[in-house]
């Protein structure tokens, strides 16, 4: 029998950074499911495939798989390492668009179901713990204000050295999660037996430490 853990939220909220270090600490393998939906947006913006209709008839040709190379998931499309080319806001927000149709999270549902079936897993996105994993162990919800989570961001470019405005940044986060929390399927909402986990004043080890905590009582 495998443990399964899901943490859900809204974009910036820190899932991945949380879950890498619970993976971690855990002996657990982290799988990000918004790498999937941002590798199949790379594909829908390299063919130039906008419209919903296109994006439902092209997946068909698309395939991702997940591998683990020392302990870090790596993305392939169409067998390719494409990693490194996910993590653009283009491909976070066509990833959000990309989301909303019902033949793209069909197709990764399977893979995401079958990662969690045979290993330890702490699995983020935006619907495991409503959806892809509805029985898993522990359910985190992870969340902070729209600001925080836009400081953290403006943080991280700047660090980077990339040119940004803070109130653009919050714009496009308050516009993803209006489109992730409202979409027909599989919506971005806090499942019912889910923990809340409010990091606006918390650290990374105090959210880690929480979360880690629920486990060990829970399991
Ligand atoms: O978490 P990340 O920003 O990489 O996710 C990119 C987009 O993929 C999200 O804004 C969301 O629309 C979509 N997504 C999803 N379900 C998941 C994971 C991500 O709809 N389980």
């Amino acid at each position: 029998m495998s443990y399964n853990i899901a943490i859900d939220g809204p974009a910036g909220a820190g899932k991945s950074t949380i879950a890498r270090r619970v993976a971690k600490k855990l002996g657990f393998i982290y799988v990000d499911t918004g790498a999937m939906y941002r590798a199949i947006a790379l594909y829908m913006l390299e063919n130039k495939l906008e419209e919903e209709a296109m994006i439902a008839k092209a997946v068909e040709d698309v395939n991702v798989k997940i591998v683990y190379e020392d302990g870090e998931q790596q993305v392939l499309l169409n067998d390719k390492n494409v990693s490194g080319l996910i993590r653009t806001e283009e491909v976070g927000k066509m990833a959000s668009c990309v989301a909303k149709v019902g033949a793209v999270r069909e197709q990764l549902l399977d893979l995401q179901r079958a990662l969690a079936k045979t290993e330890n897993v702490i699995m983020d996105g935006r619907d495991i713990g409503t959806h892809v994993l509805p029985n898993a162990d522990l359910k985190i919800y992870l969340t902070a204000s729209s600001r925080e989570r836009a400081n953290r961001r403006y943080k991280e470019l700047t660090e980077k050295g990339v040119a940004c405005d803070l109130a653009v940044i919050e714009q496009d986060i308050i516009a993803r999660d209006h489109q992730d929390m409202n979409r027909a399927i599989a919506p971005l909402k806090q499942a019912e037996d889910a923990v809340l986990v409010d990091s606006s004043d918390m650290s990374i080890e105090e959210v880690v430490d929480a979360i880690i905590a629920a486990f060990k009582e829970k399991c």
